[in-house]
Order: C-alpha cells, then sequence, then structure tokens
C-alpha cells in the first residue's frame, strides 16, 4: 500500500510508492566509478591542465611526502562558463507594469576537490574530505561578505542524472542577489514553528528523530544523519549539526573533522551498497544576513538521483520515492 507523507520543513506531501521499488539486493554491478583512471589527460581539472581552467582563486598545496602526486590538493576555480558575472549592480529595473529584471551580477566557483579524477567523497581520505569542507566554509564566508549576495548555494552534483557530465570530483557554489520562492517558503515555515511552539524546527526534528531511532543512519558527536520522514528522493539522507548552529559559516574545526567523517561514510555506503548511485548533494543553510537566526538551522541534504524526474514531479510538485525512509535508514545503518 502507498501512503502520503507530509515533510514539516516544506509542508510538501510527497508519494511512498513501496511497490515501485528496485530492493537494494538489486544493486549487484560494480560501482560505475570504478572503472575510471586517476588520471585523464583531456580533463580540465587534472593535474597538468590548470591552464585550461581560469586562474585559481584559493589553492591548497599537495603534500609530496604524504604520497600526493600533485603540487596542489584543492583548487577553487570560477566556472569557466559562469551562470552568473561579479560585475556590476543589483537594481531591480521594472519592464512595464510588473515585470522586474536586474544584471546577471554574482559568483559561480568550482571547487576542484581532488588531483585524482577517479576520486569522489565516500573513496577519499577523511583528511582529504576535510580539506574540501575547508575550501567551502573559506569560500562560503568569503562570498558572504559581498553586499550584493543574498544567497549562497553549495552542491555537489555526482553523475549524469544529477547534471553533470564532468567526472572529475568537484562541487560547485553559485552566489546570487536573489532568493527563490523555495528558500522563502523553507524560511515561512521554520518561522512559523518558531512562532508556534516557540522552538527551533530543526532543533524539533532532531529531538525526534533521535527519540524514534528508527530512520537514523548514523550519529556521531556532533551530528545526526537521518533519512528524513517524507523524502524527496529514495535514500534521501540528511546530515545536521546536533547543536543549533543558524550558518554553515559557524562551522568549527571539531565540526569539519567530525562531519568530514560522517560524509565520508554515508557517501562510502552509498557508494559500494547502493552502486554508486548519482546524486546531489545541497548545502541549505540561511540567506546571507538573515536575522530569524532563532530558526535557521544548517545542514546537508545528499538526494540519490535512481532515476529521472518525470512530469508528473514537475507538474505537480509532488515526489514519489519506491523504498520506506525507515527501510532505507536501516540498510544504510546496516551497511555502516
Ligand atoms: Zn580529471
Ligand atoms: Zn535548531
Amino acid at each position: 500500500m502507498a501512503e502520503i507523507r507530509q515533510n514539516p520543513t516544506t509542508k510538501d506531501w510527497v508519494i511512498i510508492a513501496s511497490e515501485r521499488t528496485k530492493r537494494p539486493d538489486d544493486f549487484k554491478e560494480p560501482p560505475s566509478h570504478s572503472h575510471l583512471h586517476e588520471y585523464r589527460p583531456d580533463c580540465p581539472f587534472c593535474p597538468g591542465n590548470e591552464k585550461l581552467t581560469p586562474k585559481a582563486i584559493l589553492v591548497f598545496p599537495g603534500n609530496m611526502a604524504q604520497g600526493c602526486q600533485s603540487e596542489w590538493s584543492i583548487r577553487v576555480v570560477e566556472n569557466k562558463f559562469p551562470a552568473l558575472l561579479p560585475q556590476g549592480t543589483v537594481e531591480r529595473k521594472r519592464m512595464g507594469r510588473f515585470h522586474l529584471k536586474m544584471n546577471g551580477c554574482g559568483r559561480h566557483e568550482v571547487i576542484i576537490e581532488s588531483p585524482k579524477h577517479n576520486a569522489t567523497i565516500g573513496t577519499l581520505s577523511d583528511p582529504e574530505v576535510e580539506m574540501i569542507l575547508r575550501a567551502w566554509r573559506s569560500r562560503f564566508l568569503e562570498l558572504g561578505q559581498d553586499e550584493r549576495i543574498r544567497l549562497i548555494t553549495l552542491f555537489r552534483n555526482h553523475g549524469l542524472k544529477a547534471g553533470t557530465s564532468l567526472e572529475h570530483p568537484h562541487s560547485q557554489i553559485v552566489a546570487t542577489p536573489v532568493l527563490s520562492s523555495l528558500i522563502r517558503q523553507r524560511m515561512e515555515e521554520a518561522t512559523r514553528h518558531l512562532d508556534t511552539y516557540g522552538t527551533c524546527l530543526f532543533c524539533d526534528l532532531l529531538r525526534e528523530e533521535k527519540k524514534l531511532q528508527e530512520r537514523v543512519v548514523l550519529e556521531s558527536e556532533h551530528f545526526l544523519a537521518f533519512v528524513p520522514y517524507a523524502p524527496q528522493a529514495t535514500y534521501e539522507t540528511w546530515v545536521i549539526p546536533k547543536t543549533h548552529k543558524p550558518s554553515f559559516g559557524l562551522i568549527d574545526d571539531t565540526e569539519v573533522i567530525d562531519l568530514a567523517r560522517n560524509l565520508n561514510q554515508i557517501l562510502g555506503i552509498m557508494y559500494r551498497r547502493l552502486n554508486d548511485p548519482d546524486y546531489n548533494l545541497t548545502l541549505n543553510t540561511p540567506p546571507v544576513r538573515e536575522a530569524r537566526q532563532e530558526c535557521c538551522h544548517w545542514h546537508i541534504r545528499i538526494l540519490p538521483r535512481m532515476s529521472y524526474l518525470s512530469g508528473f514531479e514537475l507538474g505537480s510538485g509532488i515526489y514519489i520515492t519506491t523504498t520506506y525512509p525507515e527501510e532505507a535508514a536501516q540498510f544504510l545503518r546496516a551497511a555502516n
């Protein structure tokens, strides 16, 4: 029997149609990245091809003594084909009675996460993932200084179904002068929850998941990972700090170490046990200079892309998943 559940953070409904499920045991082929080599001569992100990318904004040196084959371990560059450019003002202009527009001003950067072409979070070492998180934090804080920027979106597209064609491990950061209705909706729900119950919606969610345990994937000193009650994607997993921290920019060094270990573990399980699924990873953090600190609580969402979105999802905004979150969590927990 299918079930319809509501996501408390957006009030959106999802359908869980478990009859359509592809059982985890069906994922028997080797991970899809396992055929790749450590270096690909025509890859713009591989060491030696640095001239194929715009000039680096941030470089973490490679530690040759520790076996790193490159002079760098992480490079952050402007996107060669940016969606937005840093120059210009962000005044809104009115076109006709109610259409508004502004310059395509913002930032679009790529974090090249490793010199190794065939690496990915889940197969890297924990210290290598820590470096990625440090690069994320550094760019996040820097871009937040720009007064024109309203929203910083950090994400990782892994695989074709997740919207990337580049195999080399990378994440992206896009800073925009505008918000979307999705962000406004999330903020409104969190504000309403605070107004009603006097508490942070995400702190309450954490407490509930910890109490029930049935959707928990893992718990560490600073983070809880769980499959949400009403996921948008099969095996969707959230990783959230256990203490109330509004913005990702507030993550401290001990949390970076802990989060790196958790992400590497969860994505490693997905890599090995779910046959390296395509996925999107998104960092959910409030708009820049958001005043409602009491109801913002940053977290990471990992959304495996086992299938393509269909017209139903696009037309209705209602997502269908095929595995009960409790079963998905049990599977990921057992593989831990
Ligand atoms: Zn490469
Ligand atoms: Zn909170």
